[in-house]
């Protein structure tokens, strides 16, 4: 029980910890230094404003020098890192796999923030994702080597062919995520993931145009929906799989 309570909180000083990465990576910002200012007045924060949720809480999501309204994205990605850590250790137990979900997970929730505000997916998060993810499989036995160059392979391979004959939705940052997520999950998983993802994407993208929010120009991240679908997998794929498998017997 005290384990439960220990994952939640390493989930929160991750997740405050993923922010910075969200924030300052794009800008080409060192991560490590600095400390971390507000970005109004730049007043150098102080550990009692750096607590994860409770500080965004008391303060009224507002800088405690300037008054500047503080983004929603702070507080929201510490409980959601908190959240799928605890997830992933009452699904993984304290094991090796639990240890490759999490720094899995946590890439996924620096892509899906990236690209949703700047439309990028860092090439320094998917390649050294796909380095990990090939030698976690070579260390530990939670996928074969095999499964794990297969993955990198084949989904990305038909990205790059869907990207190629429909220019325009689909950039390489998200051929090399399918990569990414190949060498960690495998093939299937990882189709299985960017099939849910495109299809929650094209429920949301037409929904948004029929609402007028959007209009056909607009281009809409693919990344954070291939990481939600992603996620599913990681979280509810041999139910998925059975479920859909049992379709056909
Ligand atoms: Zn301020």
């Amino acid at each position: 029980m005290i384990l439960i309570i220990y994952i939640f909180l390493l989930g929160l000083i991750i997740g405050s910890f993923l922010n910075v990465v969200v924030y300052r990576l794009p800008e080409k910002e060192s991560i490590i230094k600095p400390g971390s200012h507000c970005p109004q007045c730049n007043t150098k924060l102080k550990a009692i404003d750096l607590i994860p949720v409770v500080s965004f809480v008391i303060n009224g999501g507002k800088c405690r020098y300037c008054g500047a309204s503080i983004s929603w994205q702070y507080p929201f990605v510490e409980l959601l890192t908190a959240f799928f850590f605890l997830g992933a250790y009452l699904k993984f137990g304290l094991s090796v796999e639990l240890f490759i979900i999490l720094l899995l997970l946590s890439a996924l929730i620096v892509i899906s923030f990236i690209d949703y505000q700047y439309m990028i997916i860092p090439n320094v998060i998917t390649y050294s994702g796909i380095i990990i993810g090939l030698l976690s499989a070579i260390f530990f036995d939670y996928i074969s080597i095999f499964s794990s160059l297969l993955g990198i392979v084949i989904p990305a391979l038909i990205l790059l062919v869907i990207a190629l004959i429909f220019k325009g939705g689909m950039g390489m940052g998200d051929v090399k995520l399918a990569s990414m997520l190949g060498a960690f999950l495998g093939t299937t998983y990882t189709l299985a993931g960017i099939f849910i993802g495109s299809l929650l994407g094209s429920i949301i993208g037409l929904s948004l145009m029929v609402l007028g929010v959007l209009d056909r120009k607009d281009r809409i991240p693919f990344g954070p929906f291939i990481c939600f679908g992603a996620v599913i997998m990681i979280f509810f794929g041999e139910f998925l799989i059975n479920w859909y498998v049992s379709l056909f017997l």
